[in-house]
């Protein structure tokens, strides 16, 4: 009986905020799958875009050129990069970027040459007009929405210079008298809306950094405040919250609850004999076992020090004491020192609907006073009547 039967459980390895903020690969991967979900929804838009394009000019038999041999490849080869896109790792999705940012943005500048050199040179109806301008538009969106903010608005800019260069060339070298209506269409669409365009998703595109950042940061507190960073079990901060929302809910479905107060007998002992260091394993350890111990609707507080707490949810009061000696033997059973053994005392109780935190406390604490005065390593359950 007292020879510990159980494996020996491993370390727990200490997993906190600031492990997990000094971790590269955690700060790496995160926006890296973000941009890779972005491109598989992005890549195909863009296929279907160019392949509808060509698809229209063909029915209507007025296919060009540029849609048979720019258009209608650069379709396929925006399907080939969205394949491309969801097999390769996340950290080299980079590459899947630089190609989707190389062609689309190519594309359309190609195809805003070509309209304008057949404008220039059989002049303005009703299939020879601006009609790339929407698209030198949504280009700009390809470098806002894939490259790191610092990049994005220059490179956008920069393509859109790019443009008006070609519209002013166009322009001083036409020869052919350019209808008025055209040039509000020049105005509006290439010289206008572009930067608008470019400013208001800009400035979308970081408030969104700003909020994931703000929310990540959010998590990071709430896990500070509310969790014990060497168990990584909630906190006794934590336990009242758990606790206000388990007796809502005991009330609401009138299933019984159940409260435990476990305190590791004699620790200082195992401090001074076996060091500090030691004695935190221990409590990691004993963290981990109770876990396992319990169902998915218990939840395992550290209370503090030395001392775990327990919520039971739906366990009728005849169980109480079955599952608290459990729990005690399943602790001493398990080898939480290499060299000796490690046993709790367990104070606990049911909870009543005029129940108050410190009133369900006060009443397992008294319990486990009990068994520390019985002999320790033994379960009390203060009935709840007699509080
Ligand atoms: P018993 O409960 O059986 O009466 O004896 P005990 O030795 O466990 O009693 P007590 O509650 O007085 O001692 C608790 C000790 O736990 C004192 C403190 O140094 C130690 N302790 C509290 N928190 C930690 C911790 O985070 N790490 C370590 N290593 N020790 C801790
Ligand atoms: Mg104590
Ligand atoms: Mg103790």
């Amino acid at each position: 009986m007292d020879e510990p039967t159980s494996a020996v459980i491993p370390p727990v390895a200490p997993r906190t905020t600031t492990d997990r903020l000094d971790n590269t690969q955690f700060v790496m991967e995160r926006p890296q799958r973000a941009e890779r979900r972005l491109l598989i929804i992005l890549l195909p838009l863009l296929m279907l875009a160019c392949v509808t394009g060509w698809m229209d000019s063909e029915l209507a038999g007025v296919a060009r050129w540029y849609e048979r041999y720019v258009l209608l490849p650069a379709g396929g080869i925006f399907a080939g990069l969205m394949v491309w896109a969801i097999r390769v790792s996340p950290v080299r999705i980079w590459q899947v970027r630089t190609a989707a940012l190389a062609l689309g943005p190519g594309v359309v500048l190609v195809g805003f040459g070509q309209q304008l050199w057949e404008l220039s040179n059989a002049g303005f109806d009703d299939t020879h007009y601006f009609g790339m301008s929407v698209w030198l538009v949504f280009a700009s969106a390809l470098y806002i929405f894939l490259l790191p903010a610092r990049y994005s608005w220059r490179f956008a800019v920069g393509y859109y210079l790019l443009t008006v260069l070609m519209l002013a060339m166009f322009l001083l070298f036409n020869t052919i008298p350019v209808p008025r209506f055209v040039f509000s269409e020049i105005v509006m669409n290439n010289l206008v809306a572009p930067p608008v365009f470019i400013v208001l998703l800009s400035a979308f595109t970081r408030l969104r950094v700003e909020y994931s950042r703000a929310r990540t940061h959010a998590e990071d507190l709430r896990e500070l405040a509310l969790v014990d960073g060497l168990t990584q079990l909630p906190n006794r901060r934590a336990f009242g919250l758990s606790f206000k929302r388990a007796k809502a809910r005991m009330q609401r479905s009138k299933t019984p609850l159940c409260a435990m107060v476990l305190d590791i007998d004699h620790f200082k002992r195992i401090n001074d004999s076996f060091g500090h260091q030691m004695g935190d394993q221990v409590l990691a350890r004993l963290g981990a076992v109770l876990k396992k111990q319990l169902r998915g609707t218990d939840e395992v507080f550290r209370w503090g020090g030395e001392e775990f707490s327990v919520l039971l949810e739906e366990t009728p009061g005849a169980n109480l004491p079955l599952v608290a000696e459990r729990l005690r033997q399943a602790i001493q059973d398990a080898k939480l020192l290499d060299d000796g053994r490690v046993t709790v005392s367990i104070g606990a109780t049911h909870v009543l609907p005029g129940d108050t935190e410190e009133s369900v406390f006060r009443r397992a604490d008294a319990a486990l006073y009990q068994s520390k005065k019985d002999g320790r390593n033994r379960v009390t359950v203060h009935e709840g009547s007699k509080a």
